[in-house]
């Protein structure tokens, strides 16, 4: 027998957990399929255990400024498994705590593989559930390429796994996660190389973060090989692993391969056709601004559409349908433009709006860029002496404010504000009009000329 529902969200990540909560509290009937462990990709293998590496790291810098600051410290390494084993508890617990939230909400959780038998039909296993809205959000899972021995390197996911820190470890790839994988083994103490395949890193961001980033990188003692693709992998003794790589002819050999070279929409296995539901060839869903695909009554939300891949995007679609569909808002839905994001790299950078390429793209002379770049008065005292760079990119006479970009100690906390405020229309004068806060790195956005 078909059990039916309101409404049905493949995959208990991010955006699943928000769009069948919120669906509801409006008082729908909801059931959410979800194959593996609560939380998805955010909670068990992405932005919250890699926060704890993250401040893990960003603690093996301070201990390196503390002497700056007067303290004489006696240092006993990092254990790396007692940190895996609380983080590992910590993600449990959020596991857990999801069961209570669904629970609570009155939300069914089907545990299983859902795919598609028709338009308003699911199967799980040989159980057939239907529904009059039906929304996919199964995220994504990471890229291995097509070449030889590729299977030796791990994933962002396999970096989760890891029992102790490698010694020696390549990671190939130039997004965010590449470089935020790099700066933490670099940090924790592993001889890290990363091998980018054209001539930068983070290349959709600000031509300022790409270049201070890349300086930082290097200056922190990671090897950055540009022009450099693996083109083979092959297994030596002792658990080494020889990396033969186009452009610069030559191997490396390293213990542990990290492979961080994008994320695949998890589509394949949907059975989509049985829908109707049409996916680019890159297997993400289109939508209209709406969420809606080509079929009626079926949605897509967070990483398997086109949009940008981050949790607070894929709960605010999800929350934003579910308000659409059973709370009586018709136009609610989530406008993509100036979306706050931060890079957690050492030191952070922190974005939103318009870079300054596409801007000039858009607005040609009407673009007016301020920047800086200091010293914060942290790294006064520190052998490391990160700069802090700060840009806005403003457009017309009135000097709107189109973009922000950040990179410093703290930019990851500082931007959030800030994007309030741009998301209101803040001019140049506004930011100016308003009164510093001092001394804080922050102050240098309000007093910039
Ligand atoms: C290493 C890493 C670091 C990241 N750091 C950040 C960060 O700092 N900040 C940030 O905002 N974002 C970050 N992200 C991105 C963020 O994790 C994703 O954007 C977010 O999880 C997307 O949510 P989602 O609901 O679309 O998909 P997911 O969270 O991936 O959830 C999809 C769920 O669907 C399930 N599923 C898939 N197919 C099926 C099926 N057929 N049947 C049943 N269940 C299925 C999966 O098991 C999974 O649980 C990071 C990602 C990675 C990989």
């Amino acid at each position: 027998m078909t059990q039916h529902y309101d409404l049905i969200v493949i995959g208990g990540g991010s955006g699943g957990l928000s769009v069948a909560e919120r669906a509801a509290r409006h008082g729908a009937r909801c059931a959410l399929i979800e194959a593996d462990r609560l939380g998805g990709t955010c909670v068990n293998v992405g932005c919250v255990p890699k926060k704890i590496m993250w401040y893990a790291a960003h603690l093996a810098h301070a201990l390196d400024d503390a002497p700056g600051y007067g303290f004489r410290l006696d240092y006993f390494g990092f254990d790396w498994k007692k940190l895996k084993t609380a983080r590992d508890a910590f993600v449990h617990n959020i596991n857990e705590w999801y069961l209570g939230y669904l629970a609570e909400a009155g939300v069914e959780l089907i545990r299983g593989f859902g795919r598609f038998a028709d338009a308003r039909t699911l199967t799980v296993g040989d159980q057939r559930y239907s529904a009059d809205h039906l929304v996919i959000a199964t995220g994504g899972r990471p890229r291995v390429p097509q070449v030889p021995g590729a299977q030796f390197g791990i994933t962002s996911d396999g970096f989760f796994e890891l029992s102790a820190c490698p010694r020696r470890i390549a990671i190939a790839g130039s997004g965010y996660i590449a470089v935020e994988l790099a700066g933490m083994l670099n940090a924790l103490g592993a001889e890290v190389t990363l091998l980018v395949r054209k001539d930068q890193v983070l290349r959709p961001f600000d031509a300022m973060l790409r270049e201070q980033l890349m300086e930082r990188l290097r200056e922190d003692g990671i090897h950055v090989l540009t022009r450099t693709q693996i083109n083979a992998v092959a297994r030596l003794a002792k658990g080494m692993l020889s990396l033969h790589c186009d452009g610069r002819g030559d191997t490396l050999e390293v213990d542990t391969l990290l492979w961080a070279i994008g994320r695949d929409p998890n589509t394949d296995t949907l059975d989509l056709a049985a829908a109707g539901v049409t996916a680019n060839p890159n297997g993400t869903i289109p939508t209209d601004p709406y969420q809606n695909t080509n079929v009626a009554g079926i949605y897509a939300i967070g990483d398997v559409t086109e949009h940008a891949q981050l949790t607070p995007v894929a709960i605010a679609a999800g929350r934003r349908l579910a308000d659409r569909l059973f709370g009586q808002q018709p136009e609610r839905r989530l406008f993509y433009e100036n979306i706050p994001s931060v890079v957690f790299s050492h030191p952070p950078i922190a974005t939103v709006g318009l870079t300054e390429e596409d801007a000039r793209q858009r607005h040609g002379t009407a673009v007016r860029v301020h920047q800086t770049r200091f010293r914060p008065m942290y790294h006064a005292f520190t052998q490391r002496q990160p700069p802090t760079a700060m840009k806005l990119v403003c457009v017309g006479p009135e000097e709107k404010i189109v973009g922000c970009h950040l990179i410093g100690e703290n930019a990851d906390e500082m931007l959030q504000g800030f994007a309030v405020a741009i998301r209101m229309g803040a001019t140049k004068h506004d930011f100016d009009d308003t009164v510093a806060i001092h001394p804080t790195s922050a102050e240098e956005l309000v007093t910039m000329r």
